[in-house]
């Protein structure tokens, strides 16, 4: 059997910051010196973002002919901007790249010169420059998170996959008038899509390489580059981004092992293992004391699994002991076949990702742990398989939730809200100043709204303004859903408090409605992600979200 080795696992991509004290990239004053320190750094690449106005000006076309209206105020004609300042260390390479027509400023086009021996004569260490071309879209980089992830994603899948082991990442290049906070912010970005390209599940660890050629990216550190402007925020930035990289790659990790390594017990021992790791408390109840607290709904979608169920509670104390905790709940169904209600045969394996939102909520407390984040966060994961089994709940029967609440089960592929209603009711304990829980629990929401967004119900406008801007700031988008009492009437049932089911309509809405009974005493938010966390067809895997979505939030709102 395998067990989690955490301390061995391989962080795919290191992140640090390359700051030059004397230097300031942020105007177009005394740029030649600034890149004069630039281009000693011995690195595969420097990234560098370029703008129509500053490639005309290389080209010396800023007044007049061809020449863009929205120039750079402050450019004087000739070697003043950083294409020219970088150039004339680069024995003219990017002027005559730029007559050749190989900079075409279009958004998002790059393009990679080598060094070669006038680049070495000039003192020039760096092997090879990448220029991307901002477009039109300079001017909205700053606001526009989209245009500035486009870009991003275009420079780092030339960095990923060849020669290029390290990169030097030019922030304020990418912005037209950068702001520490936006800069910190795209830095963190960066850092999250390049962790996204460089993830490979099999070389993660040892125990999971089952594939004999599974080989690592070549690029192994991003260097966010800056001047003294831009320091505090880029060093914030790179702790941030190196915290929510480790905690989506957990995410991954957890939701891509196979079902049969990733078990209830598994989730468990890695709670336990990222506890020896970091500050983290974990508690782990088993059968026994899940009975002894009436967690009757949840041992009903257990009972037909030969491995026992786990609920793992997992604290972060980073605040004053006295303030609300944020909590998180995540559903940890580590196998759904469905139970009794058996589902088809076409893509069951992908039911190995049905624990995806305690995936989530593990690798967001970890990053929290990591980032050692000044506020009390909780993860809750009740998790288990879904089996058939001559001792499996059969649809009909009726059992008791720990709030009292007896439920009908009509069904027994509606299973991740009768464990999570348990979970929800636990959590009361905790005196929460919010509640998330994370499931992916219903195919309704993936025909409501794809792969795009996270299906969002709450009843808290608050919590849903800053899920919602959270993210939108991580690229991992929620919308929102109804939560209407008017659904509450599908979920009738004649012989029980509630059913667990209330028919095709509206699916997603009415598996929340269902929650919402269980949640009363706390601000509360459900997501669900059944058509987030992973990917099918030739691109299967997990996603990692929605951990950028819940870590933005709780370093943006999380100790308010
Ligand atoms: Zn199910």
């Amino acid at each position: 059997m395998i067990k989690p080795h955490l301390f061995h696992y391989i962080m795919t991509i290191q992140f640090s910051t390359k700051l030059f004290a004397q230097a300031d990239f942020t105007a177009t004053k005394n740029l030649k010196s600034a890149f004069a320190l630039l281009i000693k750094q011995e690195s595969d690449c420097l990234v560098m973002a370029y703008s129509k106005a500053d490639l005309a000006d290389l080209q010396g076309k800023t007044n007049g002919q061809g020449g863009p209206k929205k120039a750079r105020q402050t450019l004087n004609l000739g070697l003043a901007g950083p294409l020219a300042a970088l150039d004339a260390f680069l024995g003219g390479a990017i002027l005559r790249a730029a007559n050749d027509g190989d900079l075409a400023a279009k958004e998002a086009a790059v393009t990679l010169l080598r060094s070669d021996p006038s680049w070495l004569a000039q003192g020039v260490k760096l092997k090879r420059v990448l220029l991307v071309g901002l477009g039109e879209t300079q001017q909205k980089t700053g606001g526009d998170i989209l245009a500035y992830a486009k870009l991003a994603r275009a420079a780092i899948k030339t960095l990923s996959g060849g020669a290029i082991e390290t990169a030097l990442w030019l922030m304020a290049s990418f912005m037209e008038k950068p702001n520490s906070q936006r800069l910190g912010e795209l830095a963190r970005l960066t850092m999250q899509l390049a962790g996204d390209q460089v993830y490979r599940f099999g070389v993660r660890q040892p125990a999971m390489r089952f594939k004999v050629k599974d080989t690592p990216d070549p690029l192994k550190a991003l260097i966010f580059v800056g001047g003294s402007k831009e320091a505090s925020a880029l060093k914030l930035a790179v702790a941030e981004g190196t915290a929510l990289v480790e905690g989506m790659n957990l995410a991954k990790d957890l939701g891509n092992l196979p079902p049969n390594v990733c078990t209830p017990a598994y989730l468990a021992q890695t709670a336990q293992a990222l506890a020896k790791k970091t500050t983290l408390k974990v508690e782990v109840l088993g059968r026994k004391q899940m009975e002894a607290l009436g967690m009757g709904s949840f041992l009903a979608v257990t009972q037909g699994s030969e491995l026992p169920p786990q609920f793992i509670i997992m604290r972060h104390s980073g605040g004053k002991a006295t303030a609300a905790p944020t909590v998180l709940v995540g559903k940890g169904i580590t196998f759904d076949t469905g139970g009794i209600s058996l589902k088809p045969g076409d893509a069951m394996d992908e039911m190995k990702y049905d624990m995806c939102g305690a995936a989530s909520v593990m690798g967001t407390i970890y990053a929290a742990a990591l980032l050692k984040l000044k506020q009390n966060v909780i993860a809750v994961i009740p998790t288990c398989e879904n089996m058939p089994s001559g001792k499996a709940t059969r649809p009909g029967d009726i059992v008791k939730s720990m709030s009292g609440q007896t439920i009908e089960i009509l069904n027994t592929d509606a299973e991740g809200r009768l464990i999570l209603c348990d979970a929800l009711t636990y959590v009361e304990r905790f005196k929460p100043r919010a509640v998330i829980d994370v499931a992916t629990l219903t195919g309704a929401c993936i025909i409501a709204l794809g792969s795009v967004h996270s299906g969002l119900f709450s009843d808290d406008e608050n919590l849903v303004k800053e899920l919602s801007e959270s993210g939108k700031a991580a690229l991992d988008t929620v919308w929102r859903l109804p939560l209407d009492t008017a659904y509450q009437e599908q979920l009738k049932s004649n012989f029980a408090d509630v059913a667990n089911i209330g028919g095709r309509p509206a699916g997603s809405v009415t598996a929340a409605c269902f929650l919402k009974r269980f949640t009363e005493k706390y601000c509360w938010a459900h997501l669900d992600i059944a058509g987030t966390a992973w990917k099918s067809g030739a691109m299967k895997g997990s996603t990692g979200r929605p951990v950028p979505l819940l870590f933005n939030y709780l370093v943006t709102y999380g100790a308010r």
